[in-house]
């Protein structure tokens, strides 16, 4: 397994970087977002160090995908939103910051207007906590 040693994703896997982690399983792992767009906005992530979809094999992006669909299942079921969006970045272009794969979990409410580039406000961590352990428990 390859980890870029500055990269804070593979801080996350290894265990230097604490996560609001809902899910993991061989090749995937899934935590709570600490800036996030919506209540409940999660990502879903590959183990390994790939830095976009253009550089990733074709199993990692299935098994990432595998996992967000999985994680919006238990947001579905927890919160109840309107919809979720499915959502991830390639590139500075597409407003990527974090440059090892990621799928984004974001629970949509009817109207917030939620725009692509929905910038990084920190969330509240102790909220961003509790909710990351109902969602855990329906994994
Ligand atoms: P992107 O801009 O598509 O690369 O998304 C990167 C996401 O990672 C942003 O939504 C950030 O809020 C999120 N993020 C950055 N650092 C952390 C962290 N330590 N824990 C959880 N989420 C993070
Ligand atoms: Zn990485």
């Amino acid at each position: 397994m390859t980890h870029d040693p500055d990269c804070i994703f593979c801080k996350i896997v290894t265990g230097e970087l604490p996560s609001f982690k809902v899910f993991e399983d061989d090749d995937t792992l899934a935590f709570m977002d600490i800036n996030p767009a919506n209540t409940g906005h999660a990502l879903a992530i590959t183990r390994q160090h790939w830095p976009d979809v253009h550089a990733m094999p074709e199993a990692a992006l299935a098994a990432t995908v595998a996992t967000a669909k999985r994680v919006a299942g238990a947001l579905q079921a927890e919160l109840s939103p309107d919809g979720i969006n499915l959502v991830q970045a390639n590139g500075k272009g597409a407003a990527q910051s974090v440059m090892h794969f990621h799928m984004h979990i974001v629970p949509r409410t009817l109207g917030d207007e939620l725009k692509l580039n929905w910038g990084l406000t920190p969330g509240d961590m102790d909220a961003i906590d509790a909710l990351a352990k109902r969602i855990a428990a329906r994994m």
